[in-house]
């Protein structure tokens, strides 16, 4: 069968040849986590992907969920995976164990969610929320909260959402208006509405345990009087039990694009009667908590992404092997050949194959630090393993959710019209994908971030640990005599976008910085794109080395194939970056100049 998923030897390649990642098992954290257990575990979740979550990606997308007397249906094979999913014990694989987690490293993780989610996101996306929801009540909860609710979080027999957004505030959470009051036994009683939360209501599970955040009576206004609640579909009694019925309720679905298995639900608290709930940490500190959970949250999106992306590709190429139509363009034979054939389609899979690989690279990366952050005992390495995290973060979801559309839409492209029809799975994985750039900050508010915040940080210390980690890679590349070109057009970007970074940096925090936000997105694709380009120098660095060790057949393939990834990116795309930075240097002041009437259309 061909790989659908991810590409197998790729994968392997990322985390043993690229990170190594099983070194982490030298740690008293992750002893268990040697090469073989790694491999065992990426065998076992590729099994468990193909067999039983892939066959329900259509169903998803085609039977979708019901909203019906108040409540929600998903379809019934869902309620099959999710199990399979709690026999594996994917619903907290990295989280701790004392709870019900799987002590897993993040850079594991992060791999085998590319087999899981690429094949059903839909499912993967309400399953996924249980790390979240878990992970705040394990980190902020009290001892209560943590035994009533935690291990049935973590093993997946109840699912978690966040309940954040309302019809008036989506960005900007600082003006919701959903309330608390103080009971006298300490509780709260909620009242408001809220939409689109994921999973707000399904029938998979026999509890649902949300997470709201709610301005307490009294509270200051804006972000700073935010405050956190636990509140669970059904009260759960002292012994562990499931009690009864809370007052937060469905009250619709959305009928979306994409993402049908996946229920966006709007809510109603205290509509009826009480929607009690407990206060999670301290009063006002919703945010804030939030906050603290944020990049791994936008991670798990630039995953999902990621995993539409490796499927959309290989599915194409694997049609694009079949299809025959059209003779070649030289040579004498007017046979018509597979498509594979046509420079303009493998123009197209080639700028999938180095987006997806340059992607899951820096996805894998990011994880990896958060592992090397968890076994580090020096307090300065941990500083600037988090200060890289930070600042690839709006990387990892901004830059990835946008390419991973493009990589789809690309496979669209290569079926031509089969692929928009809802014969072959790729436009399903278009529509699904397309969410990734809004949900969980949408990417013009992870470009302001990157811009507005995460530059600035410690005097611009967090972009200089980056330069420096990718001078690193740069320096050994260019101890490769085949490489040296590359790493030349590599190093004349990274110097570029220093220029660049340097004037953002300054012109955001002086008279144009109206300008600057205006190409705040431009600047998080340059440096996305300089990211690329080193993750790309780096792996071809690798290749390089076993091909001059001498490797044959398929092994030669496949580094071979990643020294073509490298060129195609680094001479192909790595241009136009220079030309985007260009353009960023001259910060042209149209879109702020232009006023409102001129925009037309009064
Ligand atoms: C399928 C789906 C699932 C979801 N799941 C959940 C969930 O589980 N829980 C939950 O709480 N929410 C969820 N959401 C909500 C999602 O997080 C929000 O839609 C998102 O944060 C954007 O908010 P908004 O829709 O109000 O758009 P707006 O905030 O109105 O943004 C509209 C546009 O304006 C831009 N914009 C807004 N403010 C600024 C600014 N200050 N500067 C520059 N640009 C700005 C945005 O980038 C965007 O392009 C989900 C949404 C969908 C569609």
């Amino acid at each position: 069968m061909a790989q659908v998923l991810a590409d197998r030897r790729e994968m392997e390649f990322v985390l043993h040849e690229q990170f190594e990642v099983s070194r982490l098992s030298e740690h008293q954290e992750f002893s268990e986590f040697n090469r073989k257990t790694m491999d065992m575990i990426m065998a076992e979740v590729r099994t468990l992907a193909i067999k039983e979550i892939l066959p329900t990606l259509k169903i998803g997308d085609q039977t979708g969920c019901r909203y019906e007397g108040g409540k929600v249906t998903v379809p019934p094979e869902f309620k099959r995976a999710w199990n399979q999913l709690i026999r594996g014990g994917w619903f907290a694989p990295c989280q701790n164990p004392e709870w019900g987690g799987q002590g897993m490293p993040h850079a594991l993780h992060v791999m085998a969610q590319n087999y899981l989610i690429g094949a059903n996101m839909a499912l993967l996306m309400v399953a996924g929320l249980n790390q979240g929801a878990g992970r705040i009540i394990e980190q902020f909860g009290s001892d209560e909260q943590k035994k009533l609710y935690l291990e049935n979080i973590y093993t997946g027999q109840w699912s978690g959402t966040m309940a954040l957004t309302e019809s008036e505030c989506g960005s900007n959470l600082g003006d919701l208006s959903t309330s608390a009051v103080k009971n006298e036994d300490g509780t709260f009683s909620l009242t408001g509405n809220k939409i689109f939360i994921s999973g707000g209501d399904q029938d998979m599970t026999e509890n649902i345990i949300h997470l709201v955040l709610a301005r307490i009576v009294g509270a200051p206004e804006g972000s700073r009087g935010i405050s956190l609640f636990v509140v669970p579909k059904f009260h759960v009694n002292a012994d562990g039990s499931v009690g009864e019925r809370n007052d937060m309720v469905c009250t619709g679905i959305e009928e979306k694009m994409g993402l049908h298995g996946s229920p966006t639900c709007s809510m109603a608290l205290g509509g009826r009667g009480k929607c009690i709930g407990t206060l999670v940490g301290e009063e006002n500190k919703g945010l804030s908590m939030m906050f603290l959970m944020m990049n791994e949250a936008r991670l798990m999106v630039g995953a999902q992404a990621l995993s539409c992306a490796s499927s959309a590709y290989l599915y194409a190429l694997d049609y694009a092997r079949q299809r025959i139509q059209g003779p070649p363009l030289s040579g004498k034979d007017r046979a018509s050949v597979a498509i594979i054939n046509h420079p303009d389609v493998r123009r197209m899979l080639l700028t999938m194959k180095c987006h997806t690989e340059g992607m899951r690279s820096l996805l894998c990366y990011i994880a990896f630090l958060e592992d090397q952050k968890k076994t580090s005992k020096d307090s300065r390495e941990k500083e600037r393993y988090q200060n890289l995290i930070e600042i690839l973060t709006p990387v990892g979801k901004g830059y990835v959710t946008d390419r991973a559309v493009d990589v789809c839409n690309l496979a669209v492209q290569v079926f031509g019209g089969y692929g928009y029809t809802s014969e072959f799975p790729v436009e399903q994985l278009l529509r699904d994908v397309r969410i990734t750039t809004i949900y969980e900050g949408t990417n013009g508010i992870q470009a302001m971030d990157l811009l507005g915040r995460k530059l600035a940080m410690k005097n611009m210390g967090l972009f200089l640990d980056l330069i420096n980690e990718i001078k690193t890679t740069l320096a050994e590349a260019q101890m490769i005599h085949s490489l040296s070109a590359l790493s030349g057009k590599v190093e004349t970007a990274v110097n570029t976008l220093c220029q660049v970074a340097e004037k953002m940096d300054e012109s955001v925090r002086g008279e144009a910085v109206l300008r600057a936000y205006a190409f705040a997105n431009p600047f998080l694709e340059a440096t996305g794109d300089v990211i690329m380009a080193w993750m790309l120098l780096w792996r071809a660095a690798i290749a390089e080395k076993k091909l001059e060790k001498g490797v044959e057949g398929k092994e030669a393939d496949f580094y071979e194939g990643q020294l073509n990834s490298a060129e195609f990116f680094i001479s192909g795309f790595l241009p136009v970056t220079m030309g985007k930075m260009a353009s960023i240097m001259d910060l042209c002041s149209a879109a702020i100049n232009i006023s409102d009437a001129s925009f037309g259309g009064k």
